[in-house]
């Protein structure tokens, strides 16, 4: 630890899921898409140019940025694009909270990311309790002294959602608090507050190319939102990295986008095995929240989080748990494509059995 400012040493870091080598799993445990990237994306990804990698891609990212505006209704200059959402999400935190602020606020089950980001840009938080059916308590955050909001919809790790008219709602009483909306798995839900981004200065909705657009490793995601907010962002981006967005992902990125009519294929067949995974395991006996998202949080009282976690691991299957007074009951499970979720309810059977 030699050489390690005081922040380094005692900053808890985000734990990602595993990405693990040792054998062939059925990876079920970072909400992945089970489906290939379109056709189109997959064209523009053989066809880029190598000898273009020698420039600089552009530094906002403007020709994906006009993409992205098309495909959401709203013009560029409501568009910032950043190296995955969380790159987005973490500029947030510096763009638009204080140190010496009242804080952001969030829940106590949401993307643990939020915390971490708070931590390293020394911004106050105020944590608020899911309600007992884990739903968000937006009438307890109304109440919070605080300088804005982070609200994941669908949330993590719960996969419970918000209807756009609910969250209308919320934004419009709080017109003074910057309402920051993670909407990244928002396509499996299909209520997504973009619109609202016209309508209300306080809003900024953070999406990604990770889950429905089958592009995690292209690291990619935006934020929509009022000119203003958006121009905070860049501001905050010029202070980090001139060129978050490589150019390979801003024209592969930029062809995904172009192609909703496959992904909206892509979306339904996921959803349509989210509901029957969800049935079938609240048939087995877990407890299931009704999911938005593209994974289910699934506990099963007495067998335990850590037990199901491991006895999945140890058949070749990866879900994701965590050791927490909330999560110890629970793990979380992506939705896979139908073959992956039948041996997912096989290899749980074993463990029940
Ligand atoms: N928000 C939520 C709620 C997530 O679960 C994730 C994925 N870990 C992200 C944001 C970040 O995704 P990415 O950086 O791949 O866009």
């Amino acid at each position: 630890m030699d050489f390690l400012s005081k922040k380094a040493r005692a900053i808890a870091p985000y734990t990602a899921g595993e990405q693990l080598r040792d054998r062939t799993y059925i990876k079920l445990n970072t909400n992945e898409n089970p489906y290939p990237p379109s056709p189109a994306a997959a064209q523009a990804l053989r066809t880029f140019p190598a000898q273009e990698l020698r420039r600089y891609p552009r530094p906002d990212a403007d020709d994906l940025r006009a993409a992205i505006a098309l495909a959401e209704g709203v013009s560029p200059e409501n568009v910032f694009c950043g190296n995955g959402s969380d790159e987005v999400l973490a500029l947030s935190f510096p763009a638009f909270f204080d140190g010496e602020g009242a804080g952001a606020c969030f829940a106590d089950l949401t993307y643990s990311f939020y915390e971490v980001f708070a931590a390293f840009f020394g911004i106050p938080k105020k944590i608020v309790p899911l309600k007992a059916d884990f739903t968000m308590d937006l009438a307890a955050m109304r109440a919070q002294d605080c300088q804005g909001y982070y609200i994941a919809n669908p949330n993590a790790p719960t996969g419970v959602g918000i209807g756009r008219a609910q969250m209308e709602e919320f934004v419009a009483s709080v017109p003074e608090k910057i309402v920051i909306l993670d909407e990244a798995y928002m396509d499996f839900f299909g209520e997504s507050c973009v619109p609202l981004t016209k309508k209300y200065a306080n809003v900024l909705v953070v999406r990604t190319f990770s889950k429905s657009y089958s592009l995690a490793g292209m690291r990619c995601g935006y934020a929509v939102g009022s000119a203003a907010l958006i121009a905070g962002l860049l501001r905050m981006k010029d202070c980090f990295n001139s060129y978050p967005v490589d150019a390979v992902a801003q024209a592969v990125c930029r062809a995904a986008i172009g192609d909703r009519p496959y992904y909206e294929g892509v979306i339904a067949r996921v959803k349509a095995e989210r509901e029957r995974l969800q049935a079938a395991l609240r048939g087995m006996g877990f407890t299931v929240p009704e999911s938005r998202a593209n994974f289910l949080f699934a506990g099963r009282g007495a067998v335990g989080g850590r037990q199901v976690y491991e006895g999945l691991k140890a058949q070749g299957v990866l879900v994701r748990h965590w050791d927490g007074p909330l999560l110890n009951d629970f793990v979380r499970i992506t939705v896979g494509t139908p073959e992956e979720n039948t041996i997912l309810l096989e290899k749980l059977q074993n463990i029940l059995s």
